[in-house]
């Protein structure tokens, strides 16, 4: 349940809170112009176990769409549903060095570099089981609900305003057609990873998705194996090293917890094993990642001495 009354990991996390509340810096995504309605002082953060307690402080409740951090959660889809070998001939695993919505795809095979830029994302959604429209919706919906362990919807606006200025994922998408990476319409494959990033989240949300990576794919709410560990493992290694846009090598480097940040400003970062984390301050600096966040992470990161690759 929610674990307030275990005093001490919540006054951290408030304590953090007020550490970073007045940094300054970075502004609010404005290219999908929904976006642009944020408040730039929302901040919330949230830590969940994989025992199932979760502590959430700030604005953890306050809602927003999940944009690239719902990348990583298809893309475990995808392996669960065909495989490794089948999703290798989609999308790759190398970091790009490119921005997240860079057009370049992988010289030899055609194939987008990786699932976590929106080349690779947008391959990804078209993995997505369903024989209609509708039926890959709702299966979306569903799963994306199974990893937060309650039903999450779309919202409605943030859809149709990417829909509406999405040109360069559009130009990404029909080129991958052009190249044979995706067979289906594209424009039911951009209908769909439009709605994907549109999903409404709370940060509290996300830190039970994080922390059902870091319980190898079992929702530690509901008890519901959503994918299996093998391809956690998958997962979390191209969140690693490709899921905080061209900051990912110094996030990995300073933080060392796989992740997964969003223009709409939440971070998402899983220690495995142990727990999942979340931030959300909607302002980003160049690379894409909220300011407040990355600050957080890091402190967390720091003063646990929860570095990855940190010998114990
Ligand atoms: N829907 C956004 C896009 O495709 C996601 C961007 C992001 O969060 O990185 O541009």
């Amino acid at each position: 349940g929610d674990g307030a009354a275990i005093a001490p990991i919540h006054d951290y996390l408030s304590e953090l809170l007020a550490r970073f509340a007045d940094v300054e810096g970075g502004s609010v995504a404005d290219y999908i112009p929904e976006l642009s309605k944020a408040d730039p002082r929302a901040f919330g953060i949230a830590l969940s176990t994989v025992d199932g307690e979760t502590y959430s402080v700030g604005d953890a409740f306050q809602t927003f769409t999940i944009q690239s951090v719902s990348k990583p959660f298809m893309y475990g889809y995808a392996l669960q549903r065909f495989g490794r070998e089948a999703v290798l001939r989609h999308v790759g695993v190398e970091p790009t060095g490119e921005a997240f919505n860079s057009i370049v795809l992988d010289e030899s095979e055609n194939r987008p570099f990786n699932p976590m830029v929106n080349a690779g994302a947008i391959a990804v959604a078209e993995l997505m089981g369903g024989d209609t429209q509708d039926e890959r919706i709702a299966n979306m919906g569903e799963l994306f609900s199974r990893f937060a362990g309650r039903p999450l919807d779309i919202n409605e606006a943030v859809f149709q305003s990417e829909k509406a200025t999405g040109h360069r994922n559009r130009a990404i998408a029909y080129m991958m057609l052009n190249t044979g990476m995706i067979e289906r319409d594209p424009e039911d494959v951009l209908d769909l990873y439009f709605r994907q990033c549109s999903i409404n989240v709370t940060c509290r949300d996300l830190s039970i998705m994080a922390a059902t990576l870091a319980n190898d794919g079992t929702n530690p709410l509901t008890g519901d194996q959503i994918i299996a560990p093998e391809y956690v493992r998958d997962v979390l290694t191209v969140m690693n090293s490709c899921g905080m846009y061209n900051y990912a090598g110094q996030w990995s480097y300073e933080v060392g917890m796989p992740a997964k940040s969003g223009v709409s400003g939440g971070i998402l970062a899983v220690i495995p094993g142990q727990v999942g984390v979340s931030v959300y301050a909607p302002a980003i600096d160049g690379h894409g990642n909220s300011v407040r966040g990355v600050k957080v992470c890091q402190a967390i990161s720091s003063e646990f001495e929860l570095h990855a690759f940190h010998n114990r």
